[in-house]
């Protein structure tokens, strides 16, 4: 242990020392808060508290892996697999399923995504005949979150004329019904939303004191990272539970809070101190993540807000790289930039494609930087985007398995009553509904029910509902003995669902029939994973909870070495060496619909702030002229963060010209390597082309046709080295000193020497950047 108290800072061990009581600790990005707490939960450990008793939430279910990790290799898995950790949703859901039959829940009670909500939202407005552009679905369910989030139940609603009229003044009189309805029919489907997850964590905390109690005494301890962004329905969780013991530690800084359009609220960390007696406030001001450029160009965004807390980070780190500015024409052309930046500081410092991020404002802006990436060859993956567990094929099988468990679950019954097709149409459906609804039953049981029911559906209709009926009942009976990878592999036979996929033969065809494989494999991953441990059920329920709850931070499928792409808001908490944070311009970032109000743009800044600290050595900055934003080309102006970095620490690479980004013309363009720098590629003649360009789609070549030369398909261009260098030679670069040349390889612009250095190691490097010299 005392190994690990070493590695922290004077400032960062108090708080690590102090056993018991209230404390805060308020500090800046990158200042060690996230490691402070994981090495606390390990030292109480140490003091001798059980695991058992420590409570420990976090931002993301990845961010509570990694934590259980650390604490692991500390004090051993055998002790740190009994911490309860995860985020507010998964811990909440073990326990509300653990409570359910008190809230009249069943205990295998669905959990319904945003998807599930969208669906029975839309449905309820076409029920109530309501006009859907007026009553857009996305927008009620968003509505209904921050009623939930702020703990308006439909009966506090209507008892609150205020909200009433709100509504109305936005013509949308129905809203208080639509809430009601929604929750009424999640009830009767035993499903909880997400939201649900806190809002009923809440009820039962405060209807039943003897629960309420149980949880105080478990939860002797309780850690809460990120705390600048949690809501109000989190905050009293917290709140209720500590309120015994007091035990609570909270880090976080107000600087990061980025999340007011979800419900998060600043002011329980500004308020921490008044909610408790003795609070012990810490903060930390060493920055061990970034350069001195980076931090201090942060500090100088961060400054511009007026609502803050006065903080100081400062970083013993290197002064670094200037935060280079990159002007382009389009976004394709800073898509290309940005490939062609990361190929080659990937190859000229020896990185790995997982030390780049890519970090947008809006989802939409990952398509023109996907395409250039994939155009290089260069592994990515989107972060955020529709998750593995969200395609529709999976929530398909996911589907039957939710109806299994559970046959109340409505969305789960629509979506598979007729998938695939066996003549059950939409007509016999909405039927369903209208006497599940006026009998109050479940569809399913209106199904099982249906030759005893007044309803109006032919006898043959009939008999193909009981069929199916009879086929998720043969599933459950299975579910008894089987485990969950049998039931799955049986169910998506049974169904029918392989066969469907299977048939169409098309390439989106055998793609869908890979990823139900993909989930068949996980399913068993689980089931095995299960096995280790003593007592485990392996159950299917438990393996449909993750599945609800994984965000896609989780899911770390494919190549583990690739660059990321992520929201800003995705990636709040993380770092990475190179971060590219991209659309910074005016409308985007800010983002159009934030500059309002100062409190808007605060927190625009705040996010701008979080995605600065992302970068450990270098962050890039990207804008273009023009952008395609709904349909149209439109002229964009650089965004107002820029100018508010302190010029000092930027490198604003002005284009020689304002032309296309073409890696393919001559290196001097590639605009964060200066001419003079670039000391063995600037071609002469006419440069060598990329194998892998010369493919490039036609308008992308068309656009400056007069320097598009014939390719020399033999010699290496204007390459300095192409003829020079052989294993053997010696030779000196700039950072990693003298080296011997073991392999020459590749062709033209990739040509590679393989260097072993008496220092670094042996490495890779592209000559056409490599700073060498002869010896
Ligand atoms: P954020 O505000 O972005 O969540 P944070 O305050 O949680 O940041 P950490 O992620 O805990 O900061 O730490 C930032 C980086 O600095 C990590 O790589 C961490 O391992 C490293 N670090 C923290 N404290 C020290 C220390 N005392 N010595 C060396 N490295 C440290
Ligand atoms: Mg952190």
């Amino acid at each position: 242990m005392e190994k690990y108290l070493n590695q922290l800072n004077e400032a960062q061990l108090a708080p690590t020392l102090q056993k018991d009581g209230p404390m805060i600790i308020i500090a800046g990005a990158g200042s060690g808060k996230t490691r402070v707490l994981t090495i606390r939960i390990a030292y109480l450990m140490h003091q001798g508290v059980d695991p058992f008793n420590i409570l420990a939430l976090t931002f993301t279910n990845k961010a509570a892996r990694e934590m259980k990790t650390r604490i692991s290799d500390i004090v051993g898995n055998s002790e740190a697999k009994n911490l309860w950790m995860g985020t507010f949703h998964s811990v909440f859901a073990k326990i509300l399923r653990y409570e359910a039959d008190r809230l009249g829940y069943p205990s295998n009670f669905t959990i319904y995504d945003t998807q599930d909500s969208d669906r029975l939202i839309a449905s309820i407005i076409k029920e109530m005949n309501l006009d859907k552009d007026v009553y857009k679905y996305k927008q009620i369910r968003s509505r209904i979150s921050s009623y939930k989030n702020s703990l308006i139940t439909v009966k506090a609603y209507f008892n609150n004329p205020e909200l009433m009229e709100a509504d109305a003044a936005a013509r949308r009189p129905q809203m208080g019904n639509i809430y009601k309805n929604y929750v009424e029919r999640c009830f009767k489907a035993g499903a909880m939303d997400f939201d649900d997850l806190l809002l009923k964590t809440n009820e039962l905390l405060t209807r039943f004191p003897n629960v309420l109690a149980k949880y105080q005494d478990r939860f002797r301890y309780i850690l809460v990272d990120e705390y600048q962004d949690t809501n109000h329905s989190q905050y009293l969780i917290v709140r209720a539970l500590s309120d015994r013991f007091q035990n609570i530690c909270v880090v976080g800084d107000d600087a990061q809070s980025i999340y007011a359009f979800r419900g998060a609220n600043i002011n329980n960390i500004l308020n921490f101190q008044r909610d408790y007696d003795g609070v012990a406030v810490y903060r930390l001001e060493q920055n061990y993540r970034s350069t001195k450029n980076i931090v201090n160009a942060a500090n100088s965004v961060i400054d511009k807000n007026q609502n803050k807390l006065e903080k100081v980070v400062w970083t013993a780190n290197d002064e670094g790289q200037k935060i280079k500015v990159n002007r382009l024409m389009t976004d394709g052309d800073e898509g290309r930039y940005i490939a062609s930046t990361i190929f080659e500081t990937k190859m000229n410092e020896q990185l790995h494609n997982s030390d780049f991020a890519v970090l947008y404002r809006t989802n939409a802006q990952s398509r023109a930087i996907e395409d250039a990436l994939r155009k290089r060859d260069i592994p990515y993956r989107i972060y955020g985007g529709l998750s593995f567990y969200q395609r529709k094929e999976i929530k398909d099988v996911l589907s039957y398995l939710r109806l299994i468990l559970n046959p109340a679950d409505e969305e789960a019954l629509k979506r598979v009553i007729n998938f695939p097709a066996r003549g059950i149409g939409q007509t016999t459906v909405d039927r369903l509904i209208v006497t599940a609804n006026a009998e109050d039953k479940t569809i399913f049981e209106v199904i099982q029910n249906i030759s005893n029911l007044d309803i109006n559906i032919n006898r043959g209709t009939q008999g193909k509902l009981q069929d199916f009926a009879t086929m998720i009942e043969s599933f459950q009976v299975m579910n008894t003995n089987a485990n969950a990878f049998e039931l799955a592999e049986h169910v998506v036979k049974v169904t029918g669902l392989i066969r469907e996929f299977n048939k169409d033969g098309t390439p989106e065809g055998v793609a869908k029939m890979e990823n139900i494989e993909e989930l068949l494999n996980g399913i068993k991953d689980f089931v095995e994973g299960q096995r280790e441990i003593v007592d485990s059920t392996a159950s299917l329920s438990e393996f449909l909870e993750d599945v609800a709850l994984a965000t896609d931070l989780d899911a770390d499928k494919g190549d583990p070495d690739h660059v990321a792409l992520m929201t800003i808001h995705l990636a709040k908490g993380l770092e990475f060496s190179h971060v590219f944070i991209v659309g910074m311009e005016e409308d985007l970032f800010p983002s159009a619909m934030s500059m309002n109000t100062r409190s808007e743009l605060e927190e625009e800044r705040r996010l701008f702030y979080v995605a600065l600290t992302r970068a450990e050595k270098q962050a890039y900055l990207t804008h273009t002229l023009s952008r395609y934003r709904w349909g149209k080309l439109i002229d964009a102006e650089p965004s107002r963060f820029i100018e508010e970095i302190d010029e000092q620490f930027l490198d604003i690479i002005t284009p020689m010209e304002e032309r296309r980004f073409n890696p393919m013309l001559d290196a001097s363009i590639f605009g964060d390597i200066e001419p003079n720098k670039v000391r063995f590629a600037k071609p002469k003649t006419a440069p060598t082309r990329q194998k892998k360009e010369r493919k490039a789609p036609e308008k992308f070549q068309i656009s400056s046709p007069k320097k598009m030369k014939p390719v020399s398909k033999t010699s290496g261009g204007g390459n300095l080295f192409d003829s020079k260098l052989v294993a053997g030679n010696v030779v000196n670069h700039q950072r990693f000193g003298r080296g011997e040349v073991l392999k020459i390889e590749g062709k033209g612009q990739d040509l590679k020497a393989e260097i072993a250095f008496e220092k670094g190691g042996t490495k890779k490097l592209l000559l056409r950047f490599a700073k060498l010299e002869v010896i």
